[in-house]
């Protein structure tokens, strides 16, 4: 018998699994889909405000790229994930919540071909989302950098966003095991990529930077958001390669992310970044973002 789980899921969720909404409990997986066996699938993590589910084009077109990436037909059109992501935030009454979009491989026979797979499954979790404390917000977050090398963009390249987070999980153990939230990876090269699951921006003299695509990294959907926000404002900004001395020396950093929003982040390795305080080009930034998120364009 299995003991009971303090971390099980809200009993009364519906959950989307392949074309039916299903009681939580009914939403099952096989042992044999390649999704749990390999980590053979992609998905995608996204916000609802208001009911409405933020920039929800961009984060199908991000799965349609990601399933690409790795040969998976996604058996369901754009439109028809659209609809499929819509029906289940609204069965489930969420409000200001988070929504996952899974595709896994589906059932196939032990063994790596995904040739010998079938029926892809999709499934959707419409939940309430747990934010961060609200002084991370108003004081900051300390951070460690990790020493867990970001994928190589010729291994599983960061860009797609998979089922297979073990690379980002080991760098969370060092996060939480030094007392902080969050960690920055370095890519092959000794250049910032990311954070486990946030992507990072310095300011320096004024100036917004933060590492390019091609560094080891998602492509966030609220780095692109924040970047479009910069652009409005004609705030200086720049993609470019950072390293660990340039994240010790910042004025100021944040951090991005469908769950995080704008994080400032106020401590690196026990290096206070500027003053201690958020500062105040991150400050903007994120009423920005709240503004938009809420459909109060600046
Ligand atoms: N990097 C990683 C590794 C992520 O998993 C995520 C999403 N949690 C992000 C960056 C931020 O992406 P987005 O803004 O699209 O949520």
């Amino acid at each position: 018998m299995a003991k009971e789980n303090p971390f099980a899921p809200n009993p009364k969720l519906k959950v989307y699994l392949d074309g039916e909404l299903v009681p939580v409990g009914e939403a099952k997986i096989s042992v044999f889909d390649h999704g749990l066996l390999y980590g053979d699938g992609v998905f995608e993590g996204l916000r609802t405000y208001n009911g409405k589910v933020f920039r929800i084009d961009a984060h199908i077109r991000r799965l349609f790229e990601s399933a690409k990436a790795i040969c998976l037909k996604i058996p369901m059109t754009h439109e028809e994930l659209v609809e499929a992501v819509n029906q289940t935030v609204k069965a489930n009454g969420v409000v200001d919540g988070y929504v996952r979009l899974v595709v896994t491989r589906g059932v196939g026979y032990l063994g790596l071909s995904f040739t010998r797979t079938a029926n892809p499954s999709v499934f959707i979790i419409a939940d309430q989302i747990e934010l961060y404390p609200p002084e991370t917000y108003t004081k900051g977050m300390a951070v460690i950098t990790s020493s867990v090398v970001r994928n190589h963009p010729n291994a599983v390249s960061p860009r797609i966003k998979s089922l297979n987070y073990l690379n980002n999980i080991l760098a969370k153990i060092e996060a939480i095991d030094a007392g902080v939230p969050e960690a920055i990876l370095f890519n092959h090269m000794g250049f910032v990529a990311e954070c486990t699951g946030d992507n990072i921006f310095l300011v320096r003299n004024g100036e917004v930077l933060t590492p390019g695509v091609n560094e080891g990294l998602l492509e966030g959907i609220t780095r692109g958001v924040v970047i479009e926000l910069l652009r409005k404002r004609s705030i200086p900004f720049r993609e470019t390669q950072l390293t660990r001395h340039d994240l010790y020396v910042a004025d100021e950093c944040f951090l991005t992310g469908s769950a995080a929003e704008v994080v400032p982040v106020t401590k690196i390795d026990g290096r206070v970044i500027g003053d201690g305080q958020p500062g105040p080009l991150t400050r903007q930034i994120m009423a920005d973002f709240h503004a938009c998120v809420r459909g109060n364009a600046v």
